[in-house]
């Protein structure tokens, strides 16, 4: 679970990771080139503020010539402008130029600054010249100050006459600009989405599987082995899981059923054993005394069996023994409960049967095992039953007590007889 999940936490990280790298390299290019459109417009901006500041020094320096201005303050202010805007005029060309994303417009710029910054001192020197000079000698500075100014006109003009055409460049690709950002942001936002989703679809099936897990541990740890684990709509690792815990379990459910059945069984005949008598007389005559319903015993022992033991041999004996719980088995309901009682004796429960009931079943089983041919002897062999019923009796030990003389009485008069109290075969 917590490999699992730490493995969804770098899905979606790596994911995010691709995305941001993706988005990150378009978003510089895009910035590149707004960069780019900033500084174009850069240019034709200072252009504007260097001839703003060349005709206000002239019109000042004709102030200044005609009295109305006393001081050359605002000329010089208007100088230390014009140097400005010439700097960064000629630091936008550079940009672009050391960008590479020169074009003919921008060599025509490129070229425009240059003869600009070739003219500017000449128009610095004339201005200073006209400064520094008084009556007629300054009218003839202002004359070459005039005269360096229309250059720079002419050439700002024809920058201008670009203008237009930059700013419809701008106005094209901006919506360009825009719909790249749109299109990086909802491909990343739906990458993130469906990593989310897959990652959530993948938890929700590993917790419900999970959940499942535990409902079946809390079934064991209550001691019920028997419920199944359902993980069928689970992944590949849960259903695996699932499927060993239940082959798990399926084996130790019939080591179990074995055992169990090893602790009430008779190993040499298969029929249930004393301890199991035991338990199941005592439970019947408790149902009777609760219920007032009647069950009948019946002792069965062989005749002679030691002689069949010297003569045939023990082994031969132990075959006699199976063959006689066959037929027991044969000769009784599926509901009676046949038990070796102890050496070559077995006893029968009849649930729910009074005596004179069990009469006819026995002295049949009586001539069955008299008629029988026993595979390893050359000679029949003979049982004496002695049967009796729970009626007017309190436990079960009373009732084994009256079959246990009953059979006393079928040895004592002959052997191969039935013996119920009043009833003798
Ligand atoms: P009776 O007619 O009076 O019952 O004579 P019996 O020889 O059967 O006498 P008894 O019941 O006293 O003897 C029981 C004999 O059963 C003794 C023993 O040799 C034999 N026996 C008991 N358990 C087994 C067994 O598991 N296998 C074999 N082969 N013989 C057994
Ligand atoms: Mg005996
Ligand atoms: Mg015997």
């Amino acid at each position: 679970m917590k490999r699992r999940l730490t493995g969804y936490i770098f899905l979606v990280a790596f994911i995010s990771l691709i995305t941001f790298i993706v988005s990150e390299y378009y978003i510089r290019k895009i910035d590149v080139e707004i960069d780019y459109h900033n500084q174009r417009i850069g240019i034709l901006y200072n252009a504007h503020e260097v001839l703003y500041h060349m005709v206000a020094i002239q019109e000042g320096l004709y102030s200044l010539n005609y009295g109305t201005f006393k001081a050359d303050t605002q000329i010089k202010y208007h100088m230390k402008e014009l140097d400005e805007g010439i700097e960064n005029l000629s630091k936008g060309v550079g940009y672009i130029y050391y960008s590479g994303m020169d074009d003919q417009l921008f060599r025509t710029y490129s070229h425009h600054v240059d003869v600009i910054e070739m003219v500017h001192p000449k128009f610095v020197k004339n201005v200073n010249a006209a400064l520094a000079a008084t009556g007629p000698e300054r009218d003839i500075a202002i004359k070459g100050v005039i005269e360096s100014n229309e250059g720079i006109e002419a050439i700002l003009s024809e920058i201008e006459k670009f203008m237009d055409n930059e700013y419809k460049l701008v106005s094209k690709s901006l919506p360009t600009v825009t719909g790249e950002m749109r299109m990086i942001r909802n491909v990343s936002g739906s990458l993130l989405f469906l990593a989310i989703v897959i990652s959530s679809y993948f938890m929700f099936r590993t917790c419900s599987a999970f959940k499942k897990l535990q409902t079946f541990v809390d079934s064991i740890k209550k001691g019920d082995f028997t419920s199944k684990l359902q993980v069928d709509d689970a992944n590949q690792c849960c259903r695996e899981l699932g499927g060993s815990i239940n082959i798990l379990m399926d084996k130790i459910n019939l080591k179990e059923d074995s055992s169990a059945s090893l602790v009430i069984t008779d190993p040499l005949t298969g029929a249930y054993n004393r301890r199991y008598f035991d338990m199941r007389i005592n439970d019947e005559m408790n149902r009777c005394i609760r219920y007032g319903t009647i069950f009948s015993l019946s002792i069965i022992d062989l005749d002679h069996f030691k002689e069949v033991n010297d003569t045939y041999g023990h082994q031969a004996g132990d075959s006699v023994l199976k063959e006689l719980i066959i037929l027991i088995k044969d000769n009784i309901r599926d509901t009676d409960i046949v038990a070796r009682y102890g050496g070559e004796e077995f006893v029968i429960i009849y649930p729910c049967t009074p005596r004179l009931g069990v009469l006819t079943q026995l002295e049949r089983l009586r001539m069955v095992v008299e008629s029988h041919k026993f595979i390893d002897l050359d000679r029949p062999v003979t049982i004496s039953v002695g049967a009796a019923d729970s009626a007017g009796k309190d436990d079960a030990a009373m009732v084994i007590q009256e079959a246990d003389s009953s059979l006393y009485l079928a040895k004592r008069s002959g052997r191969n007889k039935c013996v119920i109290v009043g009833v003798t075969t």
